[in-house]
């Protein structure tokens, strides 16, 4: 049995409408606060989007019974962000400003096209000066395997250049990322559990899986390995963060498949089950909550503490929406931990 004080998610897409209905329940009885992200159909680009998106969750929550869930909310940079409407994000208590390089993932079309150019670096500036925390979804154009390695340079010349501002490499997929990681102060990080357990041989080793493709794309069984085992560490610079991504089965086969895993439904007791493998419950605690208080300075989250126990139990094949379903990460296989429901 394991008890863990406050679970935090913090990268998770919730969506809207019918399938945040059906998902967030996943995400709301078992944590205290999961960071939601902003590339909604209508990107959420400035505050009044954001607190709108935020009463939505809310209000859906409170139907749920989980008054005790607090949704943290992040605000979409495009190129017309301005300084004024920063400052009203920030009193309205937005402080997460999400980066997306145009064309990186789902709904990024209305992302940065040039991310050093003069505008983007302003508002990095005014972000720096605001104690805002910037998200960076880090990838470029380039090959698949090498996109996130190739952004390092982004990171990097960010990292100097606005020293006080704090910058989340979000879902770390490449090994060579972490030195990168280590090397500035003001880098962060988060780590979902699909790039901790798989590799590209899950998503084309034995044909085609649409449901493991996402982005950044799973890379190599040493890249897997090595990120692992920062998880494992409790690395004090790295969160959890899901990147659940729910898609309705009939997009993810499409011809061009939409990249994300669902894997809100499992996350706790699979990362018990692996903590505990490699005999590192221990630091579970660190890397679902603690790095994460002190990462994104967190006060006034209600306390929420979740028991997990040792007994198995299997993974639901779908979700069903309307004539449609949402198939969750690992589908029909058993976990070995199970969540103690009150
Ligand atoms: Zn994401």
């Amino acid at each position: 049995m394991i008890t863990l004080q406050n679970p935090l998610d913090m990268h998770i897409h919730l969506r809207e409408g019918e399938i945040l209905k059906s998902v967030l329940a996943f995400s709301a009885k078992y944590f205290s606060a999961c960071l939601a992200m902003p590339n909604l159909k209508i990107p959420l680009t400035d505050t009044n989007k954001v607190l709108n998106y935020k009463k939505e969750i809310q209000s859906l929550a409170n139907s749920l019974n989980c008054d005790d869930f607090t949704p943290i909310m992040s605000m979409y940079i495009n190129e017309s962000l301005t300084k004024d409407e920063l400052i009203k994000a920030k009193k309205a208590g937005i402080k997460i400003l999400k980066l997306y390089p145009k064309g990186a993932t789902t709904g990024s079309e209305n992302g940065v096209e040039e991310i050093l150019d003069q505008k983007t670096l302003e508002i990095f500036e005014i972000a720096e000066n605001f104690d805002f925390i910037l998200s960076i979804h880090g990838e470029t154009n380039g090959f698949s395997l090498d996109r996130e390695f190739e952004f390092g340079e982004i990171f990097k010349q960010i990292a100097i250049n606005f020293p006080k501002l704090k910058i989340i490499m979000e879902h770390l997929s490449d090994r060579r990322s972490i030195d990168l990681l280590h090397k500035y102060n003001n880098l962060f990080a988060t780590i979902t559990l699909h790039h901790i357990t798989m590799s590209l041989d899950d998503v084309l080793g034995k044909g085609l899986n649409p449901h493991h493709f996402c982005k950044p794309i799973l890379k190599t069984p040493k890249d897997r390995n090595a990120l692992l085992e920062l998880a494992l560490s409790g690395d004090e610079k790295v969160s959890f963060g899901s990147d659940s991504a729910p898609h309705l089965q009939s997009n993810k086969l499409k011809q061009n498949g939409a990249a994300g895993i669902f894997s809100a439904p499992i996350l706790l007791p699979k990362l018990c089950e692996i903590f505990e493998k490699y005999n590192k419950l221990d630091n579970l605690q660190k890397f679902i909550s603690d790095n994460a208080m002190k990462i994104y300075d967190l006060k006034n989250i209600p306390n929420k503490k979740i028991t997990l126990i040792k007994e198995t139990s299997r993974i639901q094949d779908s979700i069903k929406i309307d004539n449609d379903c949402i198939i969750p990460f690992l589908a029909n296989e058993e976990l070995s931990w199970k969540i103690k429901e009150n």
